[in-house]
């Protein structure tokens, strides 16, 4: 019997992983690139907002004390649509028409609604009255310049990117994307979209792994995938080492005789091992030529999760993520699970409320069950029987 080293933990795994993947620089980006991105540095407004007094609504500039009694009638001086910028101060006795968003004149204390006048053009009947302040939008009442508006670590949403833009920012700085090579390995992949023979399969890994990194703001670079061939595979990824920041590949990990990746990259800074998960026992992670590298089992749903459980956190961590696991929730289980000892097993579930139903079975193979589920079931490793209405921990995935 040869030595089998005893399996790493995933915890410990998933440590080394992280430890693998450096952080990305923080470099100024156009918004529209910045979506889901982590803020680098704190940002200060330099400008208030709004910028100026500005209407609340379509109407009247006018003084309080001047329609303290309607009905009153009042000259109308000039007309302030939005955006005018030189500002006739008003004169009191007379009012302004004013559309929303447009500057309040020097001399106005209230704007009186359109609704409350006949919407006089020369002259205007003013119906209501309209107390100091009215329906003025103030100087620095939602942002004071000089403000941290956002704080280093914001990850960028629509919101915070809308604001990034009111204050006038074109580009942000943030933690750039990390540049991912993915590679699949196997003789008997076909690329979707032309005819199987006997013994083909259709390659789905790299595009459920490049989506996966696209899915948390990283940027994917999918080779063409190789035959089980040690040749082959060096001069498929020669040329993209110093190009990208991480290396991730599928397949050819595990004890079999073609074992692609583990015989080119074996000796070569990666190392192969066992960790005590299922599915995904069989994984390898180093550094080749200076590139971090992270090797995947074949099976799609073994990939999945081992990028799921390994180098998602890494990459998201690399991005600046303060927050780089999936929420964790406890619910009950809908059916009994059988789970290996000594292993931590994850299921494939759908969440509902607080009650979590097993999809399909612990098969690596089995992506459509993979695909219907929201959510992982986690079994610890000193669990062997999960009984139906048990509590178990669930990671939610979306
Ligand atoms: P391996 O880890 O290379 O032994 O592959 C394990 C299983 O996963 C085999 O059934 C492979 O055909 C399958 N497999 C490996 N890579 C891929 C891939 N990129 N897309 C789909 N299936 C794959
Ligand atoms: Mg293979």
């Amino acid at each position: 019997m040869p030595d089998v080293p005893k399996p790493i933990s995933v915890d410990d795994y998933r440590a080394r992983v992280g430890a693998l993947v450096p952080a990305t620089p923080v470099t100024l980006l156009p918004l529209d690139q910045c979506v889901g991105l982590v803020l680098g540095d704190d940002l200060v407004a330099p400008v208030s907002l709004p910028p100026f007094d500005n209407s609340a609504m379509d109407g009247y500039a006018v003084r309080s004390v001047d329609v303290a009694d309607p009905v009153v009638e009042l000259p109308v001086a000039e007309d302030i649509p939005a955006g005018r910028t030189d500002i006739v101060p008003l004169l009191p006795g007379t009012a302004h028409r004013i559309m929303t968003g447009a500057p309040v004149p020097p001399g106005a204390d209230a704007i009186v609604k359109v609704e409350d006048t006949d919407g006089g053009v020369e002259r205007v009947t003013v119906k209501a009255s309209a107390a100091p302040g009215t329906h003025i939008r103030r100087t620095g009442e939602d942002v004071r310049e000089g403000t941290t508006v956002l704080r280093a670590g914001t990850v960028l949403g629509s919101a915070q990117l809308g604001l990034a833009a009111a204050i006038g920012r074109a580009e942000l700085p943030v933690h750039r994307p990390v540049r991912v090579l993915v590679l699949s390995t196997g003789s008997e992949l076909v690329e979707p979209g032309g005819p199987l023979r006997p013994g083909q399969i259709y390659e789905s890994n790299s595009v459920l792994l490049a989506a996966a990194v696209r899915e948390i703001g990283g940027e994917a670079t999918v080779l063409r995938f190789v035959p089980d061939d040690v040749r082959a595979f060096h001069d498929t990824i020669a040329g993209h080492v110093d190009k990208v920041d991480v290396l991730v590949t599928s397949g050819g990990v595990s004890a079999g005789a073609y074992e692609v990746v583990k015989d080119a990259l074996t000796g070569q800074g990666v190392d192969f091992l066992r960790v005590a998960v299922q599915p995904g026992g069989p994984q390898g992670s180093g550094t080749f030529q200076g590139l971090p590298v992270v090797t995947l089992p074949g099976n799609p749903v073994s990939a999945a999760l081992s990028y799921e459980l390994f180098l998602r956190p890494a990459l998201l961590a690399a991005m600046g993520h303060a927050v780089i696991h999936r929420p964790r929730v406890r619910a009950r289980s809908a059916a009994e699970l059988r789970s290996p000892s000594a292993r931590r097993q994850y299921r494939r579930g759908r969440l509902e409320g607080d009650v979590v139903t097993p999809v399909g079975g612990p098969g690596s193979h089995l992506l459509a069950a993979f695909a219907a589920s929201n959510c992982l079931i986690e079994v610890p490793e000193d669990v062997q029987v999960i009984a139906e209405g048990d509590l178990v921990n669930v990671l939610v995935l979306d």
